[in-house]
This record gives C-alpha cells, structure tokens and sequence, in this order.
C-alpha cells in the first residue's frame, strides 16, 4: 500500500507541539520526583554533568510511573515517525489510523485491530 499523507502540514505542526507539551508534563513531574529522591539520604551529590544525557534521561525515566514512562517512549515513537512521514500509519499493517484514534490518542503506534491483536499475541 502507498503510504500517503494526508494530514495536512498545520494540522502536524499543532500536533506535534501538543506531543511535545504532554511529554514536556510528564518528564517535569519525574524530574522533580529524582531531585527529591537524589537529596534524601545518598552520600555525595552524583554528578550530572559527568553523566551523559541519555542516562540522565534513563534516571529521570526511572521515576515515571510504568504509564507515563510508556506514554513518553510513545510520544517519542510518535515524534520520530512524524519526522520520518509516517505518522498516522499503523506500524503493523501501514494502514491509516483513524482520525478519531489519533484525537483521543495522539501517540497511537497500531489502529484498533492491531493494537488489539498486539495485547493478545504480543508485538
Ligand atoms: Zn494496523
């Protein structure tokens, strides 16, 4: 199948700045949950500037809760399938998700029948 865009580049802009104002939400809240837990009872203060980003990042993710941190990690999908030209396809079966899926959940990686085979069978 041909995978054609339809969306039109206004309508991803604002989409994409709404990805990114959820994913902004969820990582401040973990990110003042890891400063609260790096300054209870912990012999020296780790050093963040030794650190890399990407497991900063990793630490910041492992106060998330196992909702948030995968809404992050979908956000993120979704972020880079939209670079790439893809979003609003099913990773699975590359057809359209539909416009009313992509409302309520904008990171959505399957349309409904996939994501329902997905939850039986796995990825
Ligand atoms: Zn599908």
């Amino acid at each position: 199948m041909e995978a054609d865009c339809t969306m039109e580049e206004a309508e991803l802009t604002e989409i994409r700045e709404h990805l990114l104002q959820m994913r902004a939400a969820d990582l401040a809240e973990s990110e003042r949950a890891y400063a609260a837990s790096q300054s209870l009872g912990k012999d020296g203060v780790p050093d963040i500037g030794d650190m890399s980003s990407n497991s900063y990042h990793q630490e910041v993710l492992m106060n998330l809760s196992e909702t948030q941190r995968s809404r992050v990690r979908d956000i993120d999908a979704a972020l880079e399938r939209m670079d790439k030209g893809v979003y609003g396809l099913c990773m699975r079966c590359e057809e359209e998700i539909s416009a009313r899926r992509m409302e309520v959940r904008p990171f959505s990686r399957y349309c409904v029948d996939c994501k329902a085979e997905v939850e039986k069978f796995g990825e």
